[in-house]
């Protein structure tokens, strides 16, 4: 059972009366205008295991010709933006790279708002190192404000061990995301939440996730795409981040079954997107409305 999932069938007594399966709509939530700015998650929506979903090119395609400002938003911090652009070129998707948003960069904003030119000691790739310096971070390991953790392939004891006694002498925890695995072609891979629970438990300090499913990182894109929360459309593959986090945000949600949420799971949440659609093929007609 998903996390967050209820044990009980909801809509007993007709309160969830109508619930969305695929190709329905949740009627009382579509009594909003049209939908002016697109946010879209990345894994399960427009790339599945190295291949590009049919209908993301189209969805791309409409999106660039209506002219309405979206974002491809990704909790995957490991790839700059220009990175992840180039890699879903490959894939035949063309995306600008400023058109890419990383829990990397939701992360260093976040930080460069809450501690301008601040310090971090950090724990991540390119696309974290690369969003830190940008927003006028210094990397140190020398007494920092913040040790950032972040995703990464080649996670080192020596390094988590220093993480663990900056955490001990002071400084703020703060991770990109809290997924605990992801996937790779041979299977799962530990991911920033799993390892942050290890620096967790010799600590006992907990780490500010930044990524999704925070709101945080829907407003801070909403931001970016000068988009209004009741005109912008998030589109992702899972109940309790993409469409948890673009609740709260108070986004119209559409959950695409393309990726990890099959159609009889949805309901079992205590919350439901907007629209359940099969894949991003069936949001390309939605795009010009
Ligand atoms: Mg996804």
């Amino acid at each position: 059972m998903p996390s967050g999932a209820r044990p009980a069938r909801p809509g007993v007594g007709g309160a969830f009366r109508g619930a969305a399966g695929p190709g329905c709509d949740n009627g009382a939530m579509n009594e909003r205008g049209p939908i002016e700015s697109w946010l879209s998650d990345m894994d399960g929506v427009l790339v599945h295991e190295g291949h590009a979903i049919p209908g993301a090119a189209e969805f791309l395609d409409a999106l660039r010709s209506s002219g309405k400002p979206f974002l491809v938003l990704t909790n995957n911090s490991i790839y700059t933006r220009r990175d992840l652009s180039a890699r879903l070129g490959s894939l035949g998707l063309r995306v600008p790279a400023e058109a890419i948003f990383t829990s990397a960069l939701a992360t260093a904003a976040f930080l460069a708002g809450q501690r301008p030119e601040g310090s971090a000691y950090v724990i991540g790739e390119a696309g974290l190192t690369t969003a830190l310096h940008e927003a006028g971070f210094v990397l140190t390991d020398l007494d920092p404000d913040y040790v950032v953790l972040g995703e990464t392939r080649t996670y080192s004891f020596s390094q988590i061990t220093r993480a663990i006694r900056l955490i001990e002498a002071g400084a703020r925890f703060v991770a990109t995301n809290p997924d605990p695995v992801g996937p790779s072609m041979e299977g799962s891979l530990p991911a920033t939440g799993a390892v942050a629970a290890m620096i967790t438990r010799a600590t006992g300090v907990a780490p500010y996730f930044v990524g999704k499913p925070n709101p945080l990182m829907m407003r801070t894109a909403l931001n970016v795409v000068g988009g209004h929360s009741e005109s912008t459309a998030m589109v992702g593959d899972r109940m309790d981040t993409d469409v948890v986090a673009g609740v709260e945000a108070g986004l119209e949600t559409i959950l695409v079954l393309s990726g990890v949420t099959r159609s009889d799971e949805v309901e079992r949440f205590p919350y439901r997107p907007s629209r359940v659609l099969d894949s991003i093929a069936d949001v390309v007609p939605l795009v010009g409305a």
